[in-house]
């Protein structure tokens, strides 16, 4: 990694330009740094600039700019449909509640700024004219694969406790090692997990969930913390089992709620929504999390037509892609059952293919149809919908209004 040129989005390049032309230091920082020397594509471009941010606003114009944190430094520039995050450099004052700096300043050296950052890999800047800004290894970290805190471990998670969680966030997602005198500080310190907000502890977490294979870094300790509840002496030996489980479902955000289902599958239903509330996670979530607990015990049918009525059932109940998660997880607690699972999974998905009639909304009359024929509308009326559903999906009816029709009639006549 000798030569390592970065190549800048057109973008970021262009606003360092326009600072660089008005006398500023400024360069890209942070993760966009690293995911290109890691020969990533970055998700954005942060920048980082000796420019104060009324000079930022002053530079690129009221319009350009959105005042994101002012008093934190902080200027968003559009550019080219983009949105770039600005920010004067900064020190950060003393830290006396454990998650916010008690005041910051704004400093005209980069390096200061790349100090107050939290690993040494997030810790490095560049621009196209000094080429990378590395003053604490994070170049020699990357090639080893290493997360390690900017400065003393102890000091930097006792200002703020969210980067414990953030250690083990970019380990996994980067299946790093953790530097062990980070490491360790980070279990000593993590009961100051508690200070922190619910929201940013739930955003770590969730996004440590998401990593390719997170269970060699979902830390005991850290847990324990953050879900006391898993930690009961009944639940906590299957802990261990969830984090084995966990790295073998699929990675990514949409498909957290499989391994949050798995990781909560010890305190139930009721427990689990609980949980999930108390992280404040949003009402999907927490709604296809409880569902996936709920469905968790499913037994799979081993013969071809009761499998695909089962499949016709869950259909019916789960939309494909929870219903393809709830399969994954149910697999992954029950391996030898697991080829009874991925045959249900083939048959939901031929129905779905088929566009088979797994719902009342479905079916091929509705309402309307049946009050025509003299049906009274209210319960009863849904009753009689679900019955014509039951019996389509069993095969006595064909989904075809001719035929509901008639079995509707037959009914409402005697
Ligand atoms: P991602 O790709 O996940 O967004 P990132 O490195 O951009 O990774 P952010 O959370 O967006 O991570 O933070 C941007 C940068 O700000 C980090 O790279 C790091 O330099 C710094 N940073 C963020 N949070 C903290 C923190 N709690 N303490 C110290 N530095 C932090
Ligand atoms: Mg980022």
């Amino acid at each position: 990694m000798a030569d390592h040129k970065i190549k800048l989005d057109p973008g970021a390049a262009a606003l360092l330009d326009a600072l660089h032309g008005a006398g500023y230091a400024a360069y890209a920082v942070g993760g966009c740094v690293r995911d290109s020397l890691l020969g990533l594509t970055p998700h954005d471009w942060d920048l980082c600039t000796s420019a104060l941010p009324q000079q930022v606003l002053d530079r690129f114009g009221k319009e350009q700019c959105i005042p994101t944190g002012l008093q934190h430094g902080t200027v968003t520039v559009k550019y080219g449909g983009k949105l770039y995050e600005t920010t004067t450099f900064r020190t950060e004052g003393s830290y006396s509640d454990g998650r916010h700096p008690d005041s910051v300043a704004f400093v005209p050296d980069v390096k200061e700024d790349l100090a107050r950052r939290d690993f040494t890999i997030n810790a490095m800047a560049y621009s196209a004219e000094e080429g990378l800004i590395d003053p604490f290894g994070g170049q020699k970290d990357l090639a080893r694969g290493l997360v390690r805190a900017v400065g003393v471990p102890h000091q930097r998670f006792t200002e703020d406790a969210l980067r414990i969680l953030r250690l083990y966030r970019f380990a996994a997602r980067f299946g790093f090692e953790i530097d062990p005198a980070t490491g360790q500080a980070a279990r000593e310190l993590c009961a100051h997990l508690d200070c922190v907000s619910i929201e940013r502890i739930t955003e770590e977490l969730t996004r440590l969930l998401a990593a390719p294979k997170p269970g060699t870094w979902m830390e005991p300790a850290v847990f324990a913390v953050v879900l006391p509840e898993l930690f009961t002496p009944e639940n906590a030996p299957r802990f261990e089992a969830a984090r084995a489980i966990i790295d073998t479902l699929p990675e990514g955000l949409p498909e957290v709620s499989a391994r949050l289902a798995a990781l909560l599958l010890p305190l139930g239903e009721q427990g689990t929504r609980k949980a999930l509330k108390q992280l404040r996670c949003s009402n999907a979530l927490i709604e296809e999390v409880t569902t996936l607990v709920r469905e968790a015990g499913l037994v799979p049918e081993e013969k071809t037509a009761a499998r695909a009525i089962q499949a016709r059932r869950l259909l019916g109940r789960l939309e494909p892609d929870p219903l393809r998660r709830l399969l994954a997880l149910c697999a992954a607690h029950r391996p030898e059952q697991a080829a009874a699972f991925a045959a249900l999974q083939t048959a939901a998905g031929r129905l779905q293919a088929e566009n088979a009639c797994c719902r009342v909304g479905q079916l091929a009359v509705n309402g309307r149809d049946l009050m025509a024929l003299g049906a009274k509308p209210g319960p009863g009326l849904r009753g009689q919908l679900e019955a014509l559903l039951e019996a389509v999906i069993t095969g006595q009816l064909p989904n075809e209004r001719k035929a509901l029709l008639a079995a509707v009639k037959i009914e409402l006549d005697p």
